[in-house]
Formats: C-alpha cells, sequence, structure tokens
C-alpha cells in the first residue's frame, strides 16, 4: 500500500457535502445528543473513495465548510488543515467494509448510553421504534479507541440488522445511514426511543410488539411513508423530504 494518499476530489458538490456535513452537526446540539465537542458526522463523497468529516477537538459553534476535513477510506487527510476526529479509523472502517452507507454519526446522547453501558439492547416496543429500526438496538462489543477495534465491532453487529444505530458498550452510539442526515436522524431516533423505553421500564415491564407486526410496520415505514421525491437532503423544508430510509433493511 502506498504511503501517499490519493488525491482529493474537488467542485461543488464536495463543496456543498462539507457545508451538509458541518451543519449536520448543529443538529446534534439541537438535539443535545452531545456535550463539548464529543460526537461526529461523516458523509461519504458519492462516486470517490473518501469521506467528509469534522475536524477533532474543535467547537461545535466554530465548524464551518471551511474547516471540515477530507480522508481516504483508509482514515487519512487529503485535504484539511487540522487533525480530523480521533473516531476517524472507527468512520473509515464502516465506509471500507459497508458500500451501501453514505453516512456515519457518532454520539455519546445519555440515555442510549446508559442501556450501552448495562450492555443491553434496546428493545422494539414502540410503534415509532418498529418503523425506523425494525428491531431493536443491538449492542456491539467493548472496544478501545486507537486500531480498527471499534469500526470491527459497528460492521460486525450492523451488517445483516435491519436497525440503523449500534450502541456500543461502555462507549455510545454508532448510526449509518444512505446519506449523513438519514444517519443523524437515526441517531436522534435512537436517543428518542432509548428514553421513552427507560422512563417505562422505571413504571414496570413494556409491552412486547409481535414480531410480524413489527415487520409489517417496518415495511410500511421504509416503502411507503412519506414524500417521494428526495430534494438537497439537508436544506430541503420540513415536509417535503423523503422517509430517509435506513440502508439496512
Ligand atoms: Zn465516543
Amino acid at each position: 500500500m502506498s504511503s501517499i494518499p490519493p488525491p482529493a476530489p474537488a467542485g461543488e458538490p464536495l463543496a456543498r457535502l462539507r457545508r451538509q456535513v458541518s451543519d449536520l452537526h448543529q443538529e446534534l446540539v439541537r438535539y443535545q445528543l452531545v456535550v463539548w465537542t464529543a460526537g461526529n458526522v461523516s458523509a461519504r463523497v458519492p462516486g470517490s473513495d473518501h469521506f467528509v468529516i469534522k475536524p477533532s477537538g474543535v467547537d461545535y459553534d466554530a465548524l464551518t465548510e471551511h474547516n471540515m476535513i477530507v480522508c481516504d477510506l483508509q482514515g487519512r487527510v487529503v485535504e484539511g488543515e487540522l487533525a480530523p476526529s480521533s473516531d476517524t479509523a472507527a468512520h473509515a472502517y464502516v465506509y471500507r467494509h459497508m458500500p451501501e452507507v453514505g453516512g456515519v454519526v457518532h454520539t455519546h446522547s445519555t440515555y442510549a448510553c446508559a442501556w450501552a453501558v448495562r450492555g443491553e439492547p434496546v428493545p422494539c416496543v414502540l410503534t415509532a421504534m418498529a418503523d425506523e429500526f425494525g428491531a431493536e438496538i443491538p449492542v456491539g462489543p467493548f472496544a478501545l479507541i486507537g486500531d480498527d477495534s471499534i469500526g470491527r465491532g459497528i460492521v460486525e453487529t450492523l451488517r445483516g440488522h435491519r436497525s440503523p444505530a449500534v450502541l456500543m458498550q461502555n462507549h455510545g452510539v454508532f448510526t449509518i445511514g444512505k446519506d449523513a442526515r438519514a444517519a443523524v436522524k437515526a441517531a436522534v431516533m435512537c436517543e428518542d426511543v432509548a428514553r421513552t423505553v427507560h422512563i417505562s421500564r422505571q413504571l414496570g415491564a413494556p409491552l412486547p410488539i409481535p414480531g410480524a407486526d413489527v415487520d409489517r410496520l417496518y415495511d410500511r415505514y421504509q416503502n411507503v411513508y412519506g414524500q417521494q421525491p428526495a430534494v438537497d437532503p439537508v436544506h430541503a423544508p420540513e415536509g417535503t423530504r423523503p422517509a430517509d430510509r435506513g440502508v439496512t433493511a
């Protein structure tokens, strides 16, 4: 393998993607999924062996399209002044091994982490959860940062699973999507259902949804729900966007 990364892609599509990735980080803040500088969004550059990710340790308020980092699928920087997110290797591993994935998100959102530290999957006991996840939200292995362990754990858990979200044990949430916006949506929904099911458990045992009904709900939401024609995946006005279908059906 050459140690010299291939040249970065260029042009307006990349500029737009940088802007999308920068803007989507504000959604993590808006939905209170992150504190300080923890958490990150990345997007595969369509038609190219590269992805855009945020720089490491930069305040969310200071993120712009101009300080986003472009990496190759080995996680090497090909464009950008700053060091990329410390989770870049995990994102790169997912893009290398799941070609259908166009976006990856990582957060330490509170309620999802409360399940992750117990190593307990979130059971599929809400219709909205059947819609989005089509199953429980699974737990991935305990893995330390520094090599491919986290990426491998994400891929091994999500490959063949309907859920676009995995709770990495004792750590946090990784989500995938057909694009970065879909992965952000999965991160938002993951925290929402983790919170509701957690609260429900304080008062008793949540009632299960029969598997056949989970299947029916998932199929309807993934294939029928929402407006069909896709426009700009970040800037489209509310109510005109498709259902942001998952990628692991
Ligand atoms: Zn983390």
